[in-house]
């Protein structure tokens, strides 16, 4: 079983990820670490963010593999040819190149591959922007999670403060997701959209665990349809 859960940058789609993937006993998956991480790959690289064949390259070429910790449905550890990448993903930098690099659409043909290989392999909660509309459309269960930019802003202080990497700034904070968002929203392939049979929910006066329980009741009263099969090829 397939759980989508889409929406803008900061909505809380990670926190809530992995609590519905724990009590469900589902894998999670993370497929903004892997844009952030082609990007990180990018930076590193002095690749010139305008260099489509370069980018698309770089994320052909490079598996992005995930460490897991027992009873975690959320991967630890962000791994790039055995290098921990996981906090550096989340600099500044990555936040602000991300957007362009994750336009491309090599790069996104690449990590659509990456991400049905590993989303075919059991049940599993996947956020991102596009897994309802393109990557899973055929998913079980389609959210579109929002919140107001303030609330969205402010939990994102929270989750950098917790992490201990990235601005913990409001004001810069707000700026950067909703320019990320407007990228995100106004490109020309996988457009950050809910797909037309999500379940939209706006968390701006929803605890996490409200969303949650939320989330839950939907997974189990969903028609399961069975085992898809994705191209990969
Ligand atoms: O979820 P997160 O904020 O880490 O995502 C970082 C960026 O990766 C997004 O702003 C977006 O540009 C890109 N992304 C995407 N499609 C996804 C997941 C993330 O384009 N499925």
């Amino acid at each position: 079983m397939i759980i989508a859960i889409d929406g803008p940058s900061g909505a809380g789609k990670s926190t809530v990820s992995k609590e519905v993937a724990k009590r469900l006993g589902f894998s999670c998956l993370d497929t903004g670490a892997m844009y952030r991480s082609v990007t990180w790959m990018a930076l590193a690289n002095h690749v010139d963010l305008d260099d489509a064949d370069a980018l698309s390259a770089l994320a052909r070429d490079n598996a992005i593999t995930f460490g897991r910790i027992p009873g975690d449905p959320m991967p630890h550890t962000v791994y790039i040819h055995g290098a921990d990448v996981t906090k550096a993903i989340r600099s500044r930098e990555v936040d602000h190149a991300v957007s362009r690099v994750s336009a491309v659409s090599g790069v996104r043909d690449a990590m659509l591959i990456q991400q049905r290989r590993m989303g075919m392999q059991g049940n599993y909660v996947i956020e991102g922007r596009d897994i309802g509309t393109v990557v899973f459309p055929d998913a079980d269960l389609k959210i579109f999670l929002t919140a107001s930019d303030d609330e969205r802003a402010r939990r994102r202080v929270v989750q950098n403060r917790a992490r201990g990497v990235g601005s913990t700034d409001f004001a810069s904070i707000r700026a950067d997701l909703c320019k990320r968002d407007q990228d995100d929203s106004s490109r020309a392939i996988a457009a950050l959209k809910p797909a037309d049979d999500a379940c939209r929910l706006d968390s701006t006066d929803m605890s996490m665990q409200q969303v949650i329980d939320t989330i839950c009741q939907r997974a189990q009263c969903v028609d399961r349809k069975g085992v898809v099969q994705y191209d990969v090829s």
